[in-house]
């Protein structure tokens, strides 16, 4: 029989804290849960089985890491703030299958990690992310080819709308694009700032990205697509062909980027944030070429 967690209790996260003579530290996003129905309502949505090895950013003092080791047969947690490991240790004593490692995420070779963890077969993604840079893991977690099968992540409620925005709506960008390349997003649960400690200032939600098993658009180069998203974002007021062509990442001329979006059947001053996804593909395509 697997132990039962017990830190979702905002009195054992009080004492843990306290014991160890230790506060929250801001500059790494630290807001730590205190809610066992949210926690309980993250690994539920996941659909978290024996059968899985579930991927874990940020375990802070190991609260929702206890739920997973429960559930999961193996659990892999990638923390950066070294001061939380000791703890780390200690509340995650009776798991077994639980492995730790100190790093940066976003510095982190993800399919090698997911390799070396789970021989390459697809894992589940389960945290509560770090809100300062909650866009670059996911799309980090999406782009460095990492076989995952889901994510299911507490982000700021405002990045879980702009996740599954719709066309034409203000909060339609970047991200509800990159999303919906690479998964189904669905909104989970609203989660209300006295669920953490300390509360963070805005509301927040558990989303589900369920991975597409094939994505939506065909791509010839889905690195050029990802970066035309980003290149039409970044300057979210002017027309597609200036985004393209002032975008670091890209070499394209003028002529090339006009060219692209013509060859795609648009008008020259269209906007980015008029595309669609199957839009932006056909454009990235015709990039491509060059
Ligand atoms: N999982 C814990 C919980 O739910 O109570 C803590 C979540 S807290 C919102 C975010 C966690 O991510 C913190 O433990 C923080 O130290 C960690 N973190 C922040 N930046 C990180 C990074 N670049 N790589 C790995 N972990 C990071």
């Amino acid at each position: 029989m697997k132990k039962q967690p017990y830190l979702g209790n905002s009195v054992h996260t009080i004492a843990v804290l306290k014991s160890y003579g230790i506060s929250a530290r801001k500059k790494y996003g630290q807001n730590f849960l205190i809610d066992e129905s949210v926690l309980q309502a993250a690994v539920d949505a996941a659909g978290v089985t024996e059968d899985d090895c579930v991927l874990e950013i940020g375990p802070g003092i190991g609260t929702l890491t206890q739920y997973l080791a429960y559930a999961a047969g193996k659990v892999c947690a990638v923390e950066i703030d070294r001061s939380l490991l000791p703890i780390l240790e200690d509340t995650l004593m009776g798991w077994s299958n639980v492995r730790v490692i100190n790093a940066d995420v976003l510095k982190l070779d993800l399919r090698e990690l997911v390799m070396e963890e789970n021989a390459g077969r697809p894992v589940k993604v389960v945290a509560n992310l770090p809100y300062y840079i909650t866009t670059p893991i996911i799309m980090q977690l999406f782009e460095s080819g990492a076989p995952i099968k889901s994510m299911t992540v507490m982000v700021q409620k405002e990045v879980a709308d702009r996740m599954q925005a719709k066309p034409g709506t203000k909060d339609y960008g970047a991200l509800t694009l990159a999303v919906s390349y690479y998964a189904d997003p669905s909104i989970v649960r609203i989660v209300h700032p006295s669920s953490f400690l300390p509360q963070p200032g805005v509301d927040s939600a558990v989303i589900h990205l369920e991975r597409h098993e094939k994505p939506p658009v065909e791509v010839k180069d889905e690195k050029i697509l990802m970066d035309l998203i980003r290149a039409s974002f970044n300057q979210r007021r002017k027309k597609l062909t200036n985004g393209i062509t002032n975008y670091a990442g890209f070499s394209y001329t003028k002529e090339q980027a006009e060219q692209a979006v013509a060859d795609a059947g648009l008008d020259p001053q269209v906007r980015g944030e008029q595309l669609t996804l199957e839009q932006f593909a056909a454009i990235a395509d015709r990039l491509a070429m060059y």
